[in-house]
């Protein structure tokens, strides 16, 4: 299933919040891999624009040897990750209220 960016019903996998902006274009702030490249952790969260396509990421050290070796994260990593999320939320509701380009039409199928 495609999910199409501007359709407010479906949220893609990862997603964290999302802002309606005046015109009905959608900031998306999600959780990605990043540079880990695995499919199951998170290491950064990004906020993209359906309508301007402007974007902001927040990453949060992930530490991969620990990760291998079944180790727990350095604890300082929960708290870098909340602050992206609050810093992801902030910079979302922020673009949303002020963003007034339209979202490009999708293809017709
Ligand atoms: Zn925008």
């Amino acid at each position: 299933m495609t999910i199409v960016a501007n359709d407010i019903t479906q949220w893609p996998p990862g997603t964290v919040a999302r802002y309606l902006t005046v015109v009905k274009a959608i900031v998306t702030l999600s959780e990605h891999a990043g540079w880990v490249r695995l499919p199951d952790v998170f290491t950064e969260h990004r906020a993209e624009c359906s309508g301007c396509g402007d974007h902001e990421t927040w990453s949060w050290r992930f530490n991969m040897a620990a990760h291998e070796e079944g180790r727990r994260q350095d604890p300082h990593v929960a708290e870098l990750k909340a602050k992206g999320v609050k810093q992801g939320r902030e910079w979302s509701q922020a673009h949303a209220e002020r963003c007034r380009a339209l979202p490009r039409p999708q293809a017709s199928q």
